[in-house]
């Protein structure tokens, strides 16, 4: 058994909470800013403390490395991120890291061998509040972007990527990007819905993430007066688009484990004494089924079409972004469940809704993670609450997990 020390990692956790805890005892770290410099030279005399050797990669990705026992095999990866939302809770990304440091301790101090290598790693930007996109660390480390591009990302006041990091000193040597095969990742992260909680469970080894098409629709009316045009021959884009945004709620009856989504409208002319003459929306849908997902996609477009049949309006439908789901490695799922096994942990296998550094790691590597419940399914705010049980329960079959990956 790896058994991890609780008080010792509670400890850690308020440690880090305190660097960038909000007055409502949340989390304000975005990437590169005051904060997250603190943290990181937080963590990195953290990992000092423990023996590993640090290793800091060109856009800033911070890994720590403790050797095996076979200097050749090729090395479990383990970490999550260390930015937060703005006004984020302190649960989602630290507690990942954190639980992959209390593993390299709790090594460290039972004298746990392991052949192959362990590195832990925090990505940089995984929130992608301050630089967009979001997953950046992990994206650009995988090759889904490229360094240069990376660098030239900007934020809102028109610092880069490239400016940020050599200011707060976190520009590495070290070329992003795996330097030798990766054996397996794993992450811990918060669920940031209700199942387990609903269940009464501690953790979740997670079979893979949804997969999601994003479309947006724009619908073309008649502007008039809201007074004198009598309403038999309005053409009403809000009226034809509500019938849609109603249907696409709808969508989601006729299937099991199917999420849709509206999240963006905007009305033209948007008047209160004027029929409204083009509405744009947005719907976001997601499914474990990548046929599914394209169902979904085509019978939005049929709700539109019905509708527009019955306003006499006309509609323009374009997908903005598909991505296919995303399944975990079989030999990391099954090591967690028996991990979860031997530590004593009632666990459950789920599938997630949405994107974590993980899912970038699978075009590398054989990824896996695990969930610890979110109190009222809450995240990215500063309520976002677990359970310090779940906590532990969840950082023990973690160490456990990371355990059997490294023999
Ligand atoms: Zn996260």
């Amino acid at each position: 058994m790896t058994g991890i020390d609780p008080d010792r990692f509670r400890d850690t956790f308020e440690t880090y909470s305190d660097i960038g805890r909000t007055d409502n005892d949340g989390l304000h770290r975005l990437t590169l800013s005051e904060a997250d410099i603190r943290v990181r030279e937080q963590l990195v005399g953290d990992l000092e403390s423990v023996g590993v050797d640090v290793r800091i990669d060109e856009i800033g990705n911070i890994f720590g490395r403790r050797e095996g026992t076979d200097p050749d095999a090729a090395p479990v990866l383990i970490g999550s991120h260390l930015d937060s939302q703005p006004y984020g809770g302190r649960f989602d990304g630290q507690l990942g890291v954190l639980c992959a440091l209390e593993t390299l301790r709790a090594f460290d101090e039972h004298d746990v061998e392991h052949r192959r290598p362990i590195e832990l790693v925090n990505w940089t930007n995984e929130e992608g509040s301050r630089f967009k996109p979001a997953l950046m660390g992990s994206g650009t480390f995988v090759g889904e972007f490229s360094v240069e591009e990376t660098l030239a990302r900007t934020d809102a006041d028109g610092t880069t990527v490239k400016e940020a990091l050599e200011s707060a000193g976190y520009r590495g040597d070290a070329e992003c990007g795996p330097r030798e095969p990766i054996h397996s990742y794993l992450e811990l992260h918060v669920e940031q819905g209700p199942i387990l909680e609903e269940h009464g469970q501690s953790v979740a080894v997670v079979d893979g993430i949804y997969g999601m098409s994003w479309l947006e629709a724009t619908i073309e009316g008649t502007s008039d007066h809201a007074g004198p045009s009598p309403m038999h021959s309005r053409r009403d884009a809000l009226v034809a688009a509500t019938d849609v945004v109603q249907g696409i709620r709808r969508l989601s009856n006729r299937y099991d484990d199917v999420v849709t989504t509206v999240g963006e409208l905007t009305v033209e002319p948007g008047s209160i004494n004027v029929i409204p003459s083009e509405v744009t929306f947005t719907a976001d849908v997601r499914s474990y089924d990548d046929a599914i997902v394209a169902e979904l996609a085509e019978r939005v477009e049929s709700e539109l079409e019905a509708a527009c049949a019955r306003e006499g309006t006309e509609y323009e439908l374009e997908e903005l972004w598909r991505i296919e789901h995303t399944e975990f490695a079989k030999s990391v799922r099954t090591a967690a469940c028996e991990a979860a096994e031997e530590s004593g942990v009632s666990y459950r296998s789920m599938v997630g809704g949405a994107g974590h550094d993980a899912n970038y790691l699978t075009e590398v590597t054989d990824a896996g993670m695990l969930f610890v419940p979110s109190v009222d399914g809450r995240t990215h705010n500063e309520d976002e609450f677990t359970e310090w049980e779940d906590v532990v329960a969840g950082a023990n079959t973690f160490a456990e997990t990371t355990r059997r990956l490294s023999q």
